[in-house]
């Protein structure tokens, strides 16, 4: 079916043309593994999870890779700085391929939990050093790379549409719009590094031999020379945070273009960021700057999978503002349509055998297709569930369908949850509805017990009064 993305490139919303129906290349740059990944990191990926399991769902083959950045990432984005890496490896006192080690362990955990599927190939940047060291010999022998004291730099005046993907036409507007860090050595301030050398009074823990000297690549080599490896010279879809647009895919598309003559990425898709109210300043959430939330550290409370459902919420091409009232709701809401996915699946036993033209597999399935409108499938999925017209087995059959997408974990059932374990919210509708039943008003009682439903909870009116549980 025809599936229809968002192109930063093109800045329109288009439909979607794959080179091969049967393996569609997705590059999505991994995690800088210096420190844990935060939730707002974790929303990208959400995001690029919907987008490999909705083409999948409208019948496209799928081939994902991913890197791990575990060298190169330099504390600026204009190369300067210390390594992220050795950063961390000085802060906690252990070595840097110990802190890639755990940050890349501490990652993954995160990843499952919100049920992100594992890459086809997933790749750290330090088991790809020749190929980095092969892209920059050809940029050299190409003429766009020089040297400086610290390193072997791109130079970017030499490629007339080097700012395409941000916008800007011509060099100057890049200077104007990027911060860079002085270096009078570079050519232009939007030069990057292709190789820095280590430096000459301190030893490095990571470092390699070139042709150039030793030292390590810089850290938009990684994924060039990766994505081209392991997916081909031209890619269908490169993914990745807003961040990186104007600097990393702008520097990735300057070096494999140039090396290659082809175009890097056939479309590009960019997911907004994740903010955090802090007292009066909306800030964006930020790794480097130290205090972030993590999904291994959300109160119990919430499952990660509350966090996955909030995200699908929300739109990828907007800014998502960050509530705990918002991730309770999520709760709540996930709760309610595992409820009811659930009770289809008692009711029916077996599914029935889906018809792929059912409408409301069909409005499911335009609703992802449409630029992943995740927000609109949700609702499709809860008005199906809902619907009292539908049997229970076609019920379970779509819940079952719609799961591989939504990868919320419908079907899985709660043990029974401690009383006090209930918010307060759903313990004063509880009492509504026994003050209801009390006053004979059956119309409200049966009411409040469809709200309890949505909300995940199931309540049986015994003769000791209302019981409850999770369903
Ligand atoms: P990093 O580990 O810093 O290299 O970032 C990993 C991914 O998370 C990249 O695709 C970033 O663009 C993305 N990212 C970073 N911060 C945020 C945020 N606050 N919200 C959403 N995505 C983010
Ligand atoms: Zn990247």
């Amino acid at each position: 079916m025809k599936f229809f993305l968002y192109n930063t490139m093109t800045r329109e919303k288009g439909e979607f043309k794959p080179m091969n129906t049967e393996e569609v290349t997705i590059y999505t740059c991994g995690p800088t593994v210096y420190h844990y990944a935060h939730i707002g990191n974790m929303r990208t990926y959400i995001m690029e999870d919907a987008l490999v399991r909705s083409l999948r769902f409208c019948g496209y083959g799928v081939k994902r890779c991913m890197n791990i950045t575990d060298v190169g990432h330099l504390v600026s984005d204009g190369d300067e700085g210390e390594d992220k890496i050795e950063a961390g490896a000085r802060r906690e006192g252990k070595s840097a391929w110990e802190i890639a080690s755990f940050y890349s362990e501490a990652f993954m955990k995160d990843y499952k939990a919100l049920n992100c599927l594992q890459p086809e190939v997933l790749c750290p940047a330090t088991e790809y050093i020749a190929e980095m060291i092969k892209l920059g010999v050809v940029l050299e022998k190409k003429g766009y790379a020089y040297a400086t004291s610290d390193g072997i730099y791109f130079d970017t005046s030499k490629l007339p549409d080097y700012g395409k993907l941000a916008g800007r036409k011509h060099i100057e507007g890049i200077q104007e719009g990027h911060r860079v860090a002085v270096n009078s050595e570079k050519r232009n301030a939007a030069d990057f590094a292709i190789w820095k050398f280590s430096p000459k009074d301190q030893k490095r823990q990571m470092e390699w031999h070139s042709p150039w000297g030793i030292g390590f690549p810089g850290w938009h080599m990684e994924c060039s020379a990766m994505a081209m490896k392991n997916l081909g010279e031209t890619i269908d879809i490169h993914c990745g945070g807003e961040d990186h647009i104007a600097v990393h895919h702008t520097n990735e598309i300057a070096q494999s273009e140039a090396a290659t003559g082809k175009p890097f990425a056939n479309y590009w898709m960019h997911i907004h960021f994740l903010i955090m109210r802090e007292g009066e300043t909306v800030g964006k959430m930020s790794k480097s700057k130290g205090s972030f939330l993590t999904v291994a550290t959300l109160p119990k409370e919430y499952e990660p999978l509350a966090y996955r459902y909030y995200c699908l919420q929300t739109h990828y091409r907007k800014q998502l503002e960050f509530t705990w009232e918002g991730l309770k709701a999520a709760q709540q809401g996930l709760n309610g349509l595992r409820a009811l996915a659930i009770k289809a699946k008692k009711e029916a036993g077996k599914p029935a055998e889906l018809q792929s033209d059912a409408p409301y597999l069909v409005s499911f399935a335009e609703a992802i297709a449409d630029d992943l409108n995740m927000s609109a499938a949700l609702a499709v999925a809860w008005k199906t569930l809902k619907d009292s017209s539908l049997a229970s087995a076609e019920k379970y059959a779509f819940a079952i369908a719609v799961e591989n997408v939504l990868a919320l974990d419908l079907f899985k059932e709660e043990e029974l949850p401690q009383e006090e374990s209930l918010p307060d919210e759903i313990m004063s509708i509880i009492k509504e509805r026994e003050d209801a039943r009390k006053a004979k008003d059956w119309k409200k009682s049966d009411e409040l017990r469809a709200v309890l439903l949505e909300k995940g909870i199931i309540v049986k009116d015994t003769p000791k009064g209302t019981e409850w549980s999770k369903a």
